[in-house]
């Protein structure tokens, strides 16, 4: 084909008397002469070069090449005075074209006339150099063609223009965008897509250099990937943001490998994938996290907190229905023996009088008992439900001991319980509610009775201290195992002791407790199973006085 060709081009070359003709083509980033008659080559590379702004800027005519300093330098060097520069060939998608250019000695030598005259020629040369083109350009696929087909000259037009066809519909119906850059970084090529998600026009961004579209933020790291991707024969990604024409931030994932051609790197190729959506999502997880760790943590803490009040409620449950059924027991063990000996004191009239009267005593103990046993509940739910106003005066706390101790001496004596009260034998006075602690010490004190065995001794002991008075009611019982210990100051706790039966509802000691922090006090406990117990109160004396002296 080029032999035809050349054969055109000297006819062309002889019909005009020129000094030189060639074909020249150019793209956006370089030229090469395709063939030549007449002067040598060398001496139009400097044109050449001045040629491509020319092609980039869409303008080449003899009239714009007569402007070009280089083509004065041309002249004056090598005493050529005209000039005929025409495209005849293009491929819009590459911005390639082949042009036809002429020189001549003399002035006005390719005038219209000439022009007129050989368009025939020029139209013929037109025609061969398309056909040279296209049959390069099939060599190009028959060579990526796998099962290795012929080349069978009269299908050569037809699947040309259907490859064609099929790359150019590849680039539209890509959702990616696809763009290619010249080897000083400005856009050459974009598809369709590219070019709805750029916002851009073809015109617009055609000879734009990338870097005007990119985020000063991710320039230089834009750069960066772009330099690596030159100086690499592989298929490089990064990621990018690029900003459209109306500044909005598009973020790509762009994959870009380098053209060269001869071991000249001349531009690059380039996919993008749009992941704008996917990256926000990423960077908004990434900024909620933190927040929904700590929110996942307070949900934990939450489900342990509720998690600990259901089994408080559980075992408050537990503690109600076992409580419900002990003080069934407690109330119907006392009734039953009021309700049967009152039957045969009424039922028998010839009872001796001494029956009569320990049966009367039997039912005056149970009765009490049974009293006691409502009074410390109805004291409980009121304590619970008013936190209880204290009734305070000023009394001697030793008297209120003394008389406790005197009413539970019957009891004591009834077991053969040795009870003993120290005392330093002077007026401890105390401001408190005296019928609160009257009732308080009572319960520790039959407490401490109860759970002792015959021949045992319950100590009571008073001291006077600073600010404080202590009261130590010391027995020598069966003692409260240690495990049971952190819970006897909770509602209807009683301590199991297989085999042996006291009487309660588990609701002295919470009383008792009440009463020692309604009065700002402080009871502990030490005992040991076998070994008896020891209940210590400390009560303030005078509450009003420390306060003043904590105000003065
Ligand atoms: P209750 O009202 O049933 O007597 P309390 O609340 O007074 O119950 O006492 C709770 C538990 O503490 C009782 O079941 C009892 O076993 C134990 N306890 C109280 N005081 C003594 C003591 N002095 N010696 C041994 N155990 C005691």
């Amino acid at each position: 084909m080029l032999e035809l060709i050349n054969n055109t081009l000297h006819i062309i070359a002889k019909v005009s008397s020129s000094k030189c003709v060639y074909l020249l083509r150019m793209n956006n980033w370089d030229s090469e002469i395709i063939t030549i008659y007449g002067e040598e080559r060398d001496k139009y590379t400097l044109l050449n070069h001045s040629l491509i702004d020319l092609h980039n800027t869409g303008t080449v005519d003899s009239d714009s090449v007569k402007r070009l300093n280089a083509y004065k330098l041309l002249c004056r060097s090598n005493s050529i005075n005209s000039v005929f520069i025409q495209d005849i060939f293009s491929i819009r998608e590459r911005n390639e074209s082949i042009y036809l250019v002429m020189f001549g000695s003399k002035e006005d030598q390719f005038g219209y006339e000439f022009t007129d005259k050989i368009i025939a020629i020029i139209n013929i040369l037109s025609f061969q150099v398309k056909e040279m083109l296209e049959l390069k350009r099939y060599e190009r696929v028959s060579i990526k063609n796998e099962t290795g087909s012929q080349k069978i000259p009269g299908k050569v037009n037809e699947l040309i223009s259907e490859w064609e066809k099929s790359f150019n519909s590849l680039l539209e119906i890509s959702p990616d965008i696809i763009f290619i850059l010249d080897n000083e970084g400005n856009f050459v090529l974009i598809n369709e897509p590219g070019l709805t998600l750029l916002e851009y026009s073809v015109d617009e961004l055609k000879g734009k250099h990338f870097t005007q579209l990119i985020d000063a933020g991710n320039l230089n790291q834009t750069v960066k990937a772009i330099d690596e991707i030159l100086s690499s024969d592989e298929t490089k990604k990064f990621d990018t943001t690029f900003f459209t024409k109306y500044e909005r931030a598009v973020r790509l994932e762009i994959s870009g490998k380098k053209i060269s051609r001869k071991g000249k790197i001349i531009g690059l190729i380039a996919f993008g994938r749009n992941v704008t959506v996917e990256k926000n999502y990423e960077e908004e997880l990434k900024k909620i996290k933190p927040k929904l760790v700590e929110a996942e943590r307070l949900i934990n803490i939450e489900r342990k907190r509720t998690n600990h009040q259901k089994f408080l409620v559980d075992e408050l449950n537990r503690l109600k229905s076992e409580f419900i059924s002990n003080l069934s027991h407690e109330f119907r063990t006392p009734l039953a023996s009021i309700i049967g000996f009152s039957e045969t004191i009424e039922s028998d009239p010839d009872l001796p009088p001494e029956m009569k009267k320990e049966f009367n005593r039997v039912i005056l103990f149970e009765g009490k008992r049974l009293a006691k046993l409502i009074n410390e509940v109805l004291d409980i739910s009121v304590t619970d439900e008013s936190a209880a106003t204290l009734v305070k005066s000023e009394f001697d706390i030793t008297e209120v001991l003394k008389n406790v101790i005197d009413a539970l001496k019957f009891f004591a004596d009834e077991k053969e319980v040795e009870l003993i009260f120290e005392n330093p034998g002077e007026k401890i006075l105390i401001e408190a509610d005296k019928e609160s602690l009257t009732k308080m010490f009572d319960e520790l004190i039959n407490n401490a009775i109860k759970f002792t065995d015959e021949n045992g001794r319950v100590r009571i002991t008073v001291s006077n201290l600073y600010r404080e008075l202590e009261v130590i009611i010391s027995d020598t019982g069966i003692g409260i195992p240690e495990k049971d210990l952190p819970y006897i100051f909770q509602k209807f706790y009683r301590v199991s002791r297989p085999g042996i039966e006291v009487h309660g509802a588990g609701v002295g000691l919470v009383f008792v407790k009440q009463i020692v922090d309604l009065h700002k006090g402080l009871i502990t406990v030490q005992s040991e199973p076998g070994g008896g117990s020891s209940f210590i109160v400390r009560l303030p004396k005078f509450t009003k006085i420390e306060k003043t002296e904590v105000e003065s």
